[in-house]
Formats: C-alpha cells, structure tokens, sequence
C-alpha cells in the first residue's frame, strides 16, 4: 500500500471552502477541556530569527530549500508545471476518494521504478493524501483499524517530531529503536539491529527509507540489506516515510534502495511520499520530467557541496573537532552533534538561528556565508 501526497487536491478543496472547520465561539463551555497544543520549535526559531536585526543572521531552523543566494527557490519544472495547468483549462469537478489514478500510478512509479513486478503483477494499492503528513495520518489511521498485530509502532530514536503525535492520535503505543550514535554522530548499526531484534514478532516498523530527519544519518546499502534479513526474520511490518526522494544523493533510484530492496526481499510494506521537498512544494505529477530530474539533483548538489564547505572550513579556522560526519550525514539536515549550550550561544553571540537539538538545515547555508557560519561553530565547540 501507498499513500501519496499533493497539494493540488488540496488547494483544489481550499478553493471549495469544503476544509475549513468552524467552531462557533472560543470561550464555550463545549471547548472549556481542550488543551493548547505545544508549541512548534521550528516556528519558535523563525520568529527570534525575523527580530534579529545581525545583518550577519543565518536561520538554519527551517527545513526549506534556498538558492546559494538565500532566497527560496521555485524549481523550473514546477514553474512549466504551472504553466501547464494553466494553459489545459483543467476542471473542477471531484476526485474519486482515492485520488487521481494518474498522480498515483505516477507516484508509485517514481518510488519503486515503473517496471517493478510489484506494480507490473498489480499488487499495489495507492492513495492520495494531503503531503507527506496527510498520507502518514492515513496510512497510521489505517494501522490502527486494521492492522492485525500489536497496536505498537517502532520509531527510529531520534525520529522526525510529528511521528509520534501521528500515531499516538489514532491509539498506537509509540516505542523506540536505537538509531543515533551521539559518539560518532553516526549510525548505530549494532544498537539497532540488537533492538529490533528483540521486537516483538509481527510488530509495525517505521523506517526512514532516506535523508533522515533530523540526523542525516542514513544506513549504508550494505546495512539495509542485513536489516531488511533481521525484519524479516522477525515479521516485523515495514512502515517506509519517503520525504526526501531524489534530494538526498540527486539520483532518485538510489534514494529509493532501502524501499525496492525490502520488496525484492519479499516484504510487504506500507510507503508514505512526500513532494514537498524535493518539487519545493506540495508536488504534483504535472511537473514529473526530465527537467525535474535535473532541478533536484541541482539541488542535491549543492547542499552536498555546502557540506563540503562548512567541513573544510572549520578545518581552515584550526577547529581540532572531527567534523566528518557533516559530510558523511545526507540530506537537508545535519545533526551537527552540538551541545544545547553551544547552541545558545550560536544562536546569542552569532545570530545563527537553529533547533537545540544540534540540528541544520543545511539548505539554509549559502557560498557567501558559509566562512561565517564555520567561524561561529569554532567560537562555541573549540
Ligand atoms: N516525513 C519526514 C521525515 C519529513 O521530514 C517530512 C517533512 N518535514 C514529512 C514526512 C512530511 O512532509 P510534508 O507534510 O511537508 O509533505
């Protein structure tokens, strides 16, 4: 099963005022039991950058591509994409519940390769949802009606924060796998092969099948394949989250090895996709061509090149620290293995805007700011 994302349908129903929700006074007595949700750390973090008036000011909070200029950026597929719709006078009339046939066989086949045997033999279902959360809330909906082993679900520690409020919204116990390595700033490959394998058999697994978020750190082909032996000997369910197709390495087959190489193995899995970061928006499938393929390794290539900078950097402002894991980490994040105080400090003295967790978005960094940022990680680490 796949659950796939667009934001077109949802602009499509904004456009129906059919999602909006009103209730009809705060200060009801109905409403007097509910609590105020916790506030999101990413918005926290814009909010202190937007103040700083540092000319010098970085945020590294927010998980968006930038130019090299800092700016954000609309891919030129999107925009001919744009174009497009425009210019097909497209309707207006309903979707089957399910979506559009053509955006998920057209997503499917970006995940796992059109000519995969399991698309090609039929044995996939797809949906489309509301972006990667909405297809991850429909796939943990789904779960939990459904599933027929333990209503629990095994995350990697750490896992992207709207995993467990997803799951723990439809009733599953949430429960963790060891996953990061804070002394190598790596995997912990050992760690977690031992904790899945102690696992209770026919248990639901969420896996990152690329450019985990918030570490960057990803398994080598090597260790999936030893991974997907160790799930399977278990029957455990793989639950995939694919936010980040093609962004990771540039080539979209490669980022998708963890998800064909589990299905070449026999399991059955569950995949939830994402567009909203490698299209730079909620994607839709009119933008899926030759020029997208282009504009997203672009994109690849030049995070990963930033990498490179920030490392030899710090290297050149006489930093005694191993920084190898910021170029061995993938993705739009770097968990740079900074201490919360460190951070503070970054973030006071230098105008270097982030999580306290350590982590960057290393789309955030641009060529001309990239020495300053190195400087200011030396100043707080040495
Ligand atoms: N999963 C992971 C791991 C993510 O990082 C994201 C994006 N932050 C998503 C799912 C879903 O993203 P969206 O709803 O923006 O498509």
């Amino acid at each position: 099963m796949a659950v796939n994302s667009t934001g077109l349908w949802r602009l499509l129903r904004l456009q129906h005022g059919a999602s909006i929700i009103n209730v009809s006074s705060r200060s009801s007595s109905w409403w007097s039991g509910v609590e105020m949700g916790p506030p999101d750390a990413i918005l926290g973090v814009t909010e202190a950058f937007k103040k700083d008036t540092n000319p010098k000011k970085m945020n590294l909070g927010v998980g968006a591509y930038r130019d090299d200029n800092g700016k954000p950026y609309i891919l030129p597929s999107v925009r001919k994409a744009e174009e497009l719709i425009i210019s097909q006078k497209l309707d207006h009339e309903y979707l089957p519940i399910s979506g559009s046939a053509e955006f998920c066989k057209k997503a499917i086949g970006l995940a796992l390769g059109e000519d995969n045997p399991v698309i090609t033999d039929g044995l996939t279902a797809t949906v489309q949802a509301i972006s990667g959360t909405g297809a991850l809330r429909v796939g943990s909906a789904f779960f939990s009606k459904f599933f027929p082993g333990p209503k629990a679900v095994w995350m990697p520690a750490p896992t992207w924060g709207n995993h467990v409020p997803i799951f723990k919204h439809v009733n599953m116990d949430v429960q963790q796998y060891r996953y990061y390595d804070p002394k190598t700033c790596g995997f912990n490959f050992s760690g977690a092969l031992e904790d899945i394998s102690k696992i209770p058999e026919g248990s639901l697994i969420l896996l990152h099948a690329c450019a985990h978020n918030p570490t960057g750190v990803d398994p080598k082909q090597e260790q999936w394949d030893e991974l997907s032996k160790v799930i399977k000997n278990k029957k455990l369910f793989p639950f995939f989250d694919m936010a980040y197709q093609g962004f990771a390495s540039g080539d979209i087959a490669r980022d998708a090895y963890a998800v064909r190489k589990f299905l070449a193995d026999g399991h059955k899995i569950c995949l939830a996709q994402s567009f909203a970061k490698n299209m730079g928006l909620y994607g839709n499938y009119y933008v899926f061509s030759t020029i997208w393929l282009k504009d997203v390794k672009g994109m690849a290539d030049r995070i990963i090149s930033m990498r490179t900078k920030l490392k030899e950097n710090l290297a050149k402002e006489g930093s005694v620290k191993n920084w190898s894991h910021i170029t061995d980490q993938i993705g739009m994040f770097c968990f740079t293995g900074m201490t919360p105080d460190q951070v503070e400090k970054l973030t006071k003295e230098y105008s270097v805007y982030l999580t306290k967790d350590g982590r960057i978005s290393v789309a955030g960094i641009a060529s001309s700011n990239v020495e300053y940022l190195a400087y200011a990680m030396h100043q707080v680490t040495k």
